[in-house]
């Protein structure tokens, strides 16, 4: 696996803060992905981090340096292409209405799913799959895998949902994380561009997010569930609607 992944999932640490921060009720499920880890380039540090990081864009990059070979994103010879994920649902109200935009453009996405979501809303997954999209394993229940016994650890990741892609919850993982998601036959996929959606900071906030950082490659993180997505729905109308016009075209992953 890359460093770059080393480096992100080790920013993993102030979960909890942030957890108590955005104070989502739903599920227990933390809106953030990523408490902290919005620059996937940082340095490794087992500093907590209260806040998530300040939306700043990452640094200038290139677009062949930033998607780690492990992604199973490929990018067709010439073409200019996006992979937008969306986190923890499938969601009953916001999971169809993503599906609607995606459609809209004839753009696909990777839904990393949870397993109790999965459970509680059975049928959506299928719609998911049946527009052409694809799922990833986000665990059973959003836990974070660092903190759990073996036992349940290799549960969430083993006993979640079925796919070759594992996002692990907060985009907390350490060694023993990632030798399961292996051993589980998955390879994990964080992102390259959080659109810090969670946070309800606006739609024209998300979507300067995705326009400023786009690059040909990037995997965009995004969500669909674990709160009122009304914004995210808007800024993916809005965003796909200037990308297509740019030459962006959006594959899912291979997952
Ligand atoms: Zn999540």
């Amino acid at each position: 696996m890359s460093g770059k992944l080393g480096a992100v999932i080790n920013t993993g640490i102030g979960i909890s803060a942030a957890f108590v921060v955005a104070g989502v009720a739903a599920f227990g499920l933390a809106e953030a992905d990523h408490a902290s880890a919005s620059a996937p380039s940082s340095v490794v540090s087992p500093t907590p981090t209260p806040t998530p990081a300040p939306a700043t864009a990452p640094a200038p990059q290139s677009s062949t340096s930033t998607t780690p070979s492990s992604y199973p994103t490929t990018v067709a010879s010439g073409k200019k292409q996006l992979f937008l994920t969306f986190d923890d649902g499938p969601d009953p109200v916001w999971t169809p209405q993503v599906l609607a935009v995606l459609a809209k453009y004839d753009a696909h996405a990777t839904f990393f799913q949870l397993g109790s979501m999965q459970a509680a809303h059975p049928g959506i997954r299928d719609q998911v799959l049946a527009a052409g999209n694809t799922i990833g394993n986000h665990s059973i229940s959003h836990a974070q895998l660092t903190k759990l016994s073996a036992a349940k650890r290799h549960h969430e990741i083993f006993d979640g949902p079925r796919s070759s892609c594992f996002r692990p919850p907060y985009g907390a993982a350490n060694d023993k994380v990632r030798a399961d998601i292996k051993a589980a036959g998955m390879v994990p996929v964080l992102w390259d561009i959080d659109t810090l959606d969670w946070q309800r900071p606006g739609k024209q906030a998300i979507v300067n997010r995705i326009l400023t950082q786009a690059h040909s490659g990037a995997v965009i993180l995004m969500h669909d569930a674990g709160g009122d997505r009304g914004q995210t729905v808007a800024a993916l109308d809005q965003a796909l609607e200037t990308l297509t016009a740019r030459g962006y075209t959006f594959p899912a992953m291979d997952c």
